[in-house]
C-alpha cells in the first residue's frame, strides 16, 4: 500500500461525504419548507396545521445543526489525522508516559486522552442540542444538573468498564500473534453479549427509574395480546422517559424468560389502551420476525470482516504514514491502530449506511403487518401519527433522504402498507 495513495482516498472520503451529507441535506431542507404551508391532502383532517408547521420547523432546525455538526466533525478528523494532531499527542506521551508507566499505561492514556478531547470538542454541540435546540421546540426536560450528573456517571462508566475492556483488547493484540483479530473480535462479542443481558437490569436503572406498570386494565390488555402472540414477559414497566424529554417511545428487551416490555411513561400519557396495545403487537412483530437477533448476526459478521481489515491494516507501515502518523519504533503501535481505524473508517461507511436503512425500514414494515394481524391496524396509525407528532417528525420527507437515512419508513408509506391509504379515513384524531 502506498501512503499518498491512502491520504488521497481518506480525504476524498472525507470530502465526498460531507458533499453528498450536504446535498442531501438541502434537498430535504427544500423539500419540507416547499410542503410547509398546508397539511398534505392524506393527512387534512387528522394533523393539526400548527403541529405539521413545528414538524417542518423542527425538521429544519435539526438539518441546519446537522450541516454544522458535520463540517465541524470533518475539520476535526483531518486535524487528528493528515493535519498531525494525533501524532502530536502520541510524541507527547510516547515522552512522558511510556518510559515512566509502561508501554500498557501509554497506550491507555493514549486512547483515553483522544476520548476525552473528542468529547471536550463535541460539548458545545451536545449543550447547544439540548439547551437550545430542543428547549426551543419544548422537547428538552433535562435541567443543567441532570445534564451534568449524566455525564459524571456515563463518564464513571466508560472508565470502569471500557478501561479494562481496552487493555483486555490491547492485551490480545500483543499476546495472540498473526490471529490476534480473531480473538479481539471473539472476546468482545462475548462482552456485547453479555452487555445485552446486563444492560436492562443493571445499566438502564442507572440513569432512569422503572416502575412495575400499575394500571390493572392495561397490564391484563396487554398480558392477553402477548399471550395471543405467544410470547411471556417477566414484567411490565414504566421508564421516566419524562425527566429528559418529551420524545416517547416503547421497547421490549431481553432474552428467553427473562423478557420485559417497557413503556415510556410519555407514550403512556399520550395513547389510549388500544393504541399502547397496537404499538406493544408492532414491537413483538419484530421479535416474532427474529429481527433482533437477526440484526446481532449482522452486526457480528460486519465487526468480524472489520476486524480482519483492522488485522491486515495494523501491519502496513503505510497506514499509518498515509494517516499522518509516524509508527512508533521502540514501543506497541496498537492502540494507534485502534484509533486510525476508528477515524478512517467512517468516512468510507458513510456509503454503505442506505443499504443498513434499508434493511431496517424493511423490518418496520413486516412488524407493521405482525401489528395488523394482531391488533388494529387503525390502532396503530392513530399512535403513529399522535407519535411523529410528539416527536415533530416530518410528514412530508424528501424520498432521497429517506432511501438514505430513515430507519423507519415515513408516516404516509406505512400507513399505505397497512391498507388505510387515506388517513381521513380515521376520523379526528383524538
Ligand atoms: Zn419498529
Amino acid at each position: 500500500m502506498n501512503p499518498a495513495v491512502l491520504s488521497l482516498a481518506f480525504s476524498a472520503a472525507v470530502l465526498a461525504s460531507l458533499l453528498v451529507k450536504f446535498w442531501l441535506a438541502t434537498r430535504q431542507m427544500r423539500h419540507v419548507a416547499a410542503h410547509r404551508a398546508s397539511v398534505p391532502a392524506a393527512f387534512a383532517g387528522t394533523v393539526a396545521l400548527a403541529a405539521h408547521q413545528k414538524a417542518a420547523d423542527y425538521t429544519l432546525a435539526k438539518l441546519r445543526f446537522g450541516i454544522a455538526s458535520d463540517a465541524f466533525g470533518s475539520a476535526v478528523l483531518i486535524c487528528w489525522t493528515l493535519m498531525g494532531g494525533l501524532a502530536a499527542l502520541n510524541d507527547l506521551l510516547l515522552a512522558h508516559v511510556a518510559p515512566r508507566w509502561g508501554a500498557m499505561a501509554y497506550q491507555l492514556l493514549l486512547i483515553g486522552a483522544f476520548v476525552v478531547i473528542g468529547a471536550l470538542l463535541e460539548l458545545p454541540f451536545d449543550l447547544y442540542s439540548t439547551f437550545r435546540l430542543e428547549q426551543r421546540f419544548g422537547f428538552n426536560k433535562t435541567t443543567v444538573a441532570l445534564f451534568v450528573t449524566d455525564l459524571v456517571k456515563s463518564t464513571l462508566l466508560g472508565i470502569a468498564i471500557g478501561g479494562p475492556l481496552l487493555a483486555l483488547v490491547l492485551w490480545i493484540m500483543q499476546a495472540t500473534g498473526a490471529l490476534w483479530w480473531a480473538w479481539a473480535w471473539g472476546a468482545l462479542t462475548v462482552f456485547q453479549l453479555l452487555a445485552m443481558v446486563i444492560y436492562p437490569t443493571l445499566i438502564a436503572p442507572l440513569f432512569n427509574k422503572f416502575e412495575p406498570l400499575s394500571d390493572d386494565a392495561l397490564v391484563a390488555r396487554v398480558q392477553s395480546l402477548m399471550q395471543r402472540c405467544g410470547f411471556r414477559a417477566k414484567g411490565f414497566f414504566v421508564m421516566d422517559g419524562s425527566r429528559r424529554s418529551a420524545h416517547a417511545n416503547a421497547y421490549f428487551t431481553g432474552f428467553g424468560a427473562g423478557k420485559r416490555v417497557v413503556f415510556f411513561d410519555t407514550l403512556l400519557q399520550r395513547l389510549n389502551g388500544d393504541e399502547v396495545e397496537a404499538v406493544l403487537a408492532h414491537e413483538l412483530g419484530h421479535f416474532a420476525h427474529r429481527h433482533i437477533v437477526k440484526r446481532v448476526v449482522l452486526m457480528l459478521a460486519t465487526s468480524l470482516a472489520g476486524f480482519a481489515l483492522l488485522g491486515w491494516l495494523a501491519a502496513q507501515g503505510a497506514f499509518y504514514t498515509g494517516l499522518g502518523v509516524t509508527p512508533n519504533i521502540r514501543y506497541s503501535n496498537d492502540a494507534l491502530a485502534l484509533l486510525l481505524f476508528m477515524m478512517a473508517l467512517p468516512p468510507f461507511l458513510f456509503f454503505v449506511s442506505p443499504v443498513f436503512a434499508s434493511l431496517s425500514r424493511r423490518d418496520e414494515y413486516q412488524a407493521d403487518a405482525y401489528a395488523r394481524s394482531n391488533a388494529n391496524a387503525a390502532d396503530l396509525v392513530r399512535a403513529l401519527l399522535k407519535l411523529y407528532e410528539d416527536n415533530a417528525s416530518t410528514l412530508t420527507p424528501d424520498p432521497l433522504y429517506v432511501r438514505f437515512y430513515y430507519s423507519h419508513p415515513p408516516a404516509s408509506s406505512r400507513i399505505a402498507a397497512l391498507g388505510l391509504a387515506d388517513a381521513k379515513l380515521l376520523g379526528a384524531a383524538a
